[in-house]
């Protein structure tokens, strides 16, 4: 049986990759860090499962700053393909905390690649790549040898990662895949990033809790996926002969103002008496369009995404309606 290790194992991707390589027949291995609260609950149902936890599926305490304990794993586990998930994910925010940023981004993967790099036996890596390092983006449909121009800290130190992945890769012969990835949304989604923030907010609305939705730039339109199907194309990715790096996206784009309609007709209202722009959810920068083209994920991986948008948000929408009724929301 294969050994992996993840890295944000408590996060949506981490989440939907460990129910993956369990199905698979994989040891997976989490690194959770310490914080004041829990905050497990998209592995919650596979904590709990005593088949599963402490048999195929380990959760150690680290931290991407402490690499004492990232080295401990490493030698207690011994992987064969390591997913490096984990560090500050959200874009607004990382023009709020550049440094934390560039500290868990950048600085952590070259940590990570550094301890691979030391083993024995170096482990298959993926690493988590973002279409924000196309940012205003010089071809309208984005693809491998796209130019990158990063318009946000959080877009620099992708690219960055992205590039320090290629260095490894050809410098060292290590195995390191990027995974290029446009937007991926799910039930498990965070809920600061705009589908869910929408969904919910709706949600809310429906329930008489709140009148308004306050949300940032209208004008954006992005590709918009399924993220059970992007950590597929991870995992695909650890799988080939070659490491490479690869997009991961649907090549449809859709406006804000349409997650706008599906979320809130789903319950029953009109966006445009709830919707309000606040100054403060407006970045210093950023695209206006993303869209990614797979073709290359698609030939080598046999890759496909299988879930349209509109189902994306109906799934979402119907996971806040359930939580609504378990009142969690
Ligand atoms: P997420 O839900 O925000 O999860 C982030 C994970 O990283 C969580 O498990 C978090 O732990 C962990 N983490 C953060 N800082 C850490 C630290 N200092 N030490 C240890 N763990 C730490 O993100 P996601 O949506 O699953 O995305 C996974 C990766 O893909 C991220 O690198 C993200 O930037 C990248 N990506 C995501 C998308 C997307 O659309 N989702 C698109 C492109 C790229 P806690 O649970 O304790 O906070
Ligand atoms: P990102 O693409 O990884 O930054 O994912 P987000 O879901 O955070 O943002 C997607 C797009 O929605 C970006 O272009 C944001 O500027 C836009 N957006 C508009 N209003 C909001 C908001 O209130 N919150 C968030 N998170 N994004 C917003």
């Amino acid at each position: 049986m294969k050994k992996a290790l993840i890295t944000g194992i408590t996060g949506q991707d981490g989440s939907y990759l460990t129910e993956l390589l369990l199905e698979k027949g994989y040891y997976v291995y989490g690194i959770v860090r310490r914080s004041s609260s829990m905050n497990r609950w998209r592995i919650d149902h596979l904590v709990k499962d005593e088949n599963i936890y402490g048999n195929s599926l380990f959760l150690d305490y680290a931290d991407l700053s402490d690499d004492a304990s990232l080295r401990r794993i490493f030698s207690k586990v011994n992987p064969d393909e390591v997913y490096h998930l984990a560090g500050q994910s959200h874009v607004a925010l990382s023009f709020e905390i550049p440094e934390l940023t560039t500290h868990e981004i950048s600085n952590a993967t070259v940590k990570l690649l550094e301890i691979c790099r030391d083993q024995a036996l170096p482990p298959k890596i993926y690493l988590a790549g973002s279409s924000e390092i196309f940012g205003h983006a010089q071809e309208s449909i984005q693809a491998e040898d796209t130019q990158y121009s990063p318009t946000s800290p959080y877009g620099v130190c992708k690219e960055f990662c992205v590039q320090m992945g290629k260095v490894y890769r050809s410098g060292y012969g290590m195995h390191v895949s990027n995974g290029i990835l446009y937007n991926h949304e799910s039930p498990r989604r965070g809920e600061n990033f705009v589908t869910q923030k929408i969904v919910r907010g709706a949600a809310s609305i429906a329930q008489g809790k709140a009148e308004f939705l306050e949300l940032g730039n209208l004008e954006i339109e992005r590709d918009w996926g399924y993220a059970p199907d992007f950590v597929r194309g991870m995992w695909k990715m650890l799988q080939q002969e070659q490491a490479g790096d690869y997009i991961l996206a649907t090549g449809k784009t859709h406006k804000l103002s349409d997650l706008l309609q599906l979320s809130f007709e789903y319950f029953g209202l009109n966006h445009r008496k709830h919707v309000r722009v606040n100054p403060k959810f407006v970045r210093p920068n950023e695209p206006a369009y993303l869209c990614g083209d797979s073709s290359k994920a698609q030939k080598i991986l046999g890759w496909k995404p299988s879930v349209t948008f509109e189902q994306i948000i109906k799934g979402m929408c119907e996971a806040a309606e359930k939580s609504i009724q378990r009142g969690k929301l």
